[in-house]
């Protein structure tokens, strides 16, 4: 028998191996949460459910771990719904919480990243049945198989059985390799909010990296004062693009799917200046495209999704992954006035200085003198780190190690297939072991944002219900 539990309490152990649930939900980061309220939503099911995870709070991870309130949602408010189906939810959240009294206009704002935090927080609790989840503040660090199906081994020492695993592992940053760095390098991530905040306010600056995470670093350091010079090294020195006005438009973007690269690329850059000349902005072309994502990514061959990854990635990037407008303003404002400078170029190596400065090599895009650069402190913003073995975790090694997991096509995220069943190495889906969000990549490519995650928690609360529906409670 499963002991009760209530929900958002530890799950308290008196033996080493606790009792069996039908679904463990390896990580509660946004994704977790998202499966956990699918299958929660089902009133007549009674599935038990365990959800893993070590941090202080549900549904934080990285992006919503942040409490400053200049770190907004990339995606407008409309967008972020925790329900494919009802995309006034998080709208409403917002309005019937009192968060916001005038919603008037806000679909299409965006809001700060912690409130959405707490909306999944809150969505979770809603549900009829959630006193039904226990949460362990713990971390899986193998699964192997046992006689009642997964065996979960936690950090703790626990065992937990489960009849279907969801791996829910997110984001973890990339990390600059220790070749690369010479010294006592002072070095922060900047997922550290903390850390990135608290660096002195005089220091120059530099960061590695130009995407989103770099964007919360300036603005997490604009926000606490720093008046020090930032300069931000990528090899591309492209930076993202900012969202316009809404109104994308309805027009399908499906047929793209019957091109081959070269032509697509050719087809959107064409739409984008048919747009732009009609007095539209070309942001609603790649709005249009998003749907289409995954079958975009899965109708290009091997060899063609190869050549995207090696020649046109960065730029899908910026013009994909945009920021807030406001967000953006305060970016050119820093470059214009000389505080932020972007280089383009490849870090070589960073070494520490006697007197506690950086200095970083660097070789200039497009130019073959190495340039030196000097910072007080390093941020390294070089994004998601998608390759299993580069993990700095153990759980995903120690599957691969068991056989029970492949990493997906071009070496990214995990192979998997259909709702997220993990491929095993012998090409085998497992369809009680289960993967969504960033680790599915290399499979679908457009698998990071709540509007893909939301899809895949329904598909993955849908194929366990029908694999462990009729027999649960027999653990
Ligand atoms: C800085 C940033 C900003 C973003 N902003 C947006 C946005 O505005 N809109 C949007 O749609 N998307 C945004 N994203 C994309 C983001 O990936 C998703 O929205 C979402 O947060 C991903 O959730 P996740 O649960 O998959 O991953 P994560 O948030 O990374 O959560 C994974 C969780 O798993 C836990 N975990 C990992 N391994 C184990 C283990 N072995 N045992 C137990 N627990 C484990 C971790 O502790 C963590 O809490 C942003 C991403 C980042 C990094």
């Amino acid at each position: 028998m499963l002991r009760r539990f209530c929900f958002g309490l530890d799950m308290a152990a008196e033996s080493d191996a606790l009792d069996g649930v039908d679904i463990a939900i390896v990580g509660g980061g946004a994704a977790g949460v998202l499966v956990a309220i699918r299958l929660l939503a089902d009133s007549d099911s009674r599935l038990r459910i365990a959800i893993i995870e070590p941090a202080s709070a549900l549904a934080r991870g990285a992006a919503y771990a942040t409490t400053q309130a200049e770190h907004l949602l990339n995606v407008p408010v409309s967008g972020m719904s925790a329900l494919a189906e009802d995309s006034g939810h998080f709208l409403r959240h917002l309005s019937d919480s009192g968060e916001s009294s005038d919603v008037t206009g806000m679909a299409d704002s965006f809001v700060a990243r912690r409130d959405y935090g707490r909306y999944l927080r809150d969505t979770l609790q809603a549900q009829p049945r959630h006193a039904d989840l226990c949460w362990l503040r713990d971390q899986v660090v193998d699964i192997g198989r046992g006689d009642a199906g997964n065996l979960l081994q936690l950090a703790s020492g626990r065992t937990l059985t489960a009849r279907a695993v969801v791996l829910a592992v997110g984001n973890m940053p990339r990390r600059i390799p220790a070749s690369r760095l010479r010294g006592e390098v002072r070095l922060v991530e900047a997922w550290d909010y903390p850390a990135v905040t608290a660096i002195p306010r005089t220091a120059d600056v530099c960061i590695i990296g130009s995407g989103l995470s770099m964007v919360d670093a300036v603005l997490g350091l604009v926000h606490a004062g720093h008046r020090g010079r930032i300069r931000v090294l990528s090899r591309h020195g492209l930076m993202p693009l900012e969202h316009a006005r809404p109104g994308a438009g309805q027009a399908s973007l499906g047929e793209l799917a019957s091109l081959d690269l070269r032509a697509r690329l050719r087809r959107v850059r064409t739409l984008a200046r048919e747009a732009v000349a009609a007095g539209e902005p070309w942001q609603w072309v790649f709005d249009r495209l998003r749907p289409y994502g995954q079958l975009l990514w899965l109708s290009l061959s091997h060899a063609e999704q190869r050549r995207f990854l090696r020649h046109v990635v960065r730029y899908w990037d910026i013009h994909r992954h945009r920021i807030a407008p406001q967000v953006a303003a305060t970016l050119d404002g820093l470059r214009e006035n000389g505080r932020l400078e972007v280089v383009a170029g490849r870090m070589l190596v960073a070494t520490a200085q006697p007197d506690g400065s950086v200095e970083v090599t660097c070789l200039p895009r497009h130019e073959d003198e190495v340039r030196t650069l000097r910072a007080d402190w390093l941020i390294n913003a070089t994004g998601v780190e998608t390759h299993v073995d580069l993990r700095p975790d153990t759980l995903l090694g120690a599957l691969r190690i068991r056989g029970r997991l492949l990493p997906g096509p071009h070496g990214i995220g995990i192979a998997s297939e259909g709702p997220g069943c993990v491929f095993d190495a012998r090409g085998v889906a497992d369809p009680t072991l289960l993967v969504l969000g960033a680790m599915r990549i290399g499979s679908l490519w457009e698998s990071i944002a709540i509007p893909e995650l939301r899809v895949q928690a329904q598909a993955i609360a849908a194929h366990v219900r029908g694999l462990l529906g009729e027999t649960a409670g027999d653990v």
